[in-house]
């Protein structure tokens, strides 16, 4: 089958709903120029505007033992903003959560921030019998986001870890320079734990005991208007370049790089190279590189070559999926199963979207009110 591609980045009709204009340059790329370029500040205003943010966390953490939270996950981003904290002189609470999948490398690189830095490390170990079953839930629906149970118990430790401590503020390593592109239709929100809890309710084989979600209300409401809790993302406050920052956590930290995108976790890396490519077409690698492509860090051609390299080595693909049969306790055939599953969107299970409608056509009711925008989402 041909696809066809955007004439400035590489995303193609492999995401159902892309559009071109006359050009052939694509809807993210003017979504990216027209909207996202005026959130994003590689620049001396973005050195302003941190300074600011800087002044207000500091004050806000006053007289406490932390003054932020940062989630760390052995991956670039995070870790190289948890070193920028540390030059910035907060005080950062830093939480790991570990949910099974940590390879040997990102713990190594973990223990080497948090040493360096000095920083207080909380790792919250999620129990394994509810991630397992959370995970062979989601391999049974046989939905695109497999990382959803990853995710989800990242985000919800994090939010409540941040105010059992009374943290107001938590820095997030995401950022637009990296990952601005995204196709929607692609899946669903890891935060959505109405679409998680029927997905377990149907494919699980166990209740979960131990495993923390946050709720709609929490995530849109309670967190940030009661809590009055701010998510802030740093990175997009300077000129964010990955290979430039790998390089620094190398020689600040020693940091070692991974192998592959996501190699700190080898349940992800499995998932995003191998399981979304082969059963859902769907070539993570497009949306990042697009993003480094209109954030100026690669061309084009230069994108298109790495596009060209293999997703998967073969032979480590096989020894990652013996990995996780082992793990996951179950057999070679019953996993090649679920390759060949029928495939679910996220949307054929109870899920958010109507409150998230709802909310979201409010918000824009009261903004017209009061005569001003309200934020329902960072
Ligand atoms: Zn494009």
């Amino acid at each position: 089958m041909n696809y066809q591609c955007c004439t400035r980045c590489v995303m193609d009709t492999t995401d159902p709903t892309i559009t071109f204009d006359v050009q052939g340059v694509c809807n993210h790329c003017h979504q990216f120029e027209e909207v996202t370029r005026k959130r994003w500040f590689p620049n001396a205003e973005g050195s302003r505007l941190w300074a600011a943010h800087l002044e207000k966390i500091k004050a806000a953490g006053k007289g406490q033992e932390y003054d932020c939270i940062i989630g760390l996950s052995g991956g670039v981003d995070s870790s190289y903003l948890a070193i920028k904290a540390h030059e910035w002189g907060l005080r950062p609470l830093v939480m790991h959560v570990d949910a099974g999948w940590n390879s040997e490398l990102a713990v190594a690189n973990i223990e080497a921030i948090v040493k360096h830095c000095g920083y207080d490390l909380h790792t919250h170990v999620v129990d394994w019998e509810d991630m397992r079953d959370l995970h062979l839930a989601y391999l049974r629906a046989g939905v695109s986001n497999q990382d959803v149970a990853q995710d989800h118990a990242f985000f919800a430790g994090l939010y409540h870890f941040a105010t059992k401590n009374g943290i107001k503020h938590i820095l997030s390593g995401g950022n637009l320079a990296t990952e601005s592109i995204f196709p929607a239709s692609w899946h669903g929100s890891a935060m959505d734990a109405i679409n998680l809890k029927a997905i377990h309710k149907k494919y699980g084989e166990r209740k979960l005991k131990n495993y923390q979600t946050i709720s709609f209300f929490e995530y849109y409401f309670w967190y940030p208007f009661v809590k009055k809790m701010r998510v802030l993302r740093p990175l997009n406050f300077m000129p964010y370049d990955k290979e430039q920052a790998l390089k620094e956590l190398q020689e600040t930290v020693g940091y070692k790089p991974y192998p592959r995108k996501h190699g700190e976790s080898v349940f992800t890396k499995w998932f995003q190279n191998h399981y979304l490519p082969v059963k859902f077409n769907m070539d993570k690698r497009r949306p990042h590189l697009s993003s480094l492509i209109v954030s100026g860090q690669m061309t084009r051609a230069e994108a298109l070559h790495k596009l060209d390299e293999p997703l998967y080595d073969a032979a480590e693909l096989e020894i990652d999926v013996n990995y996780l049969c082992k793990k996951l306790r179950i057999s070679r055939a019953e996993f090649d199963g679920f390759m060949k599953t029928k495939v679910h969107d996220y949307s054929d299970f109870a899920n958010w979207d109507g409150y998230y409608n709802f909310a979201r056509n409010t918000k824009r009711v009261v903004a017209k009110i009061i005569g001003r925008d309200i934020k329902i989402s960072y």
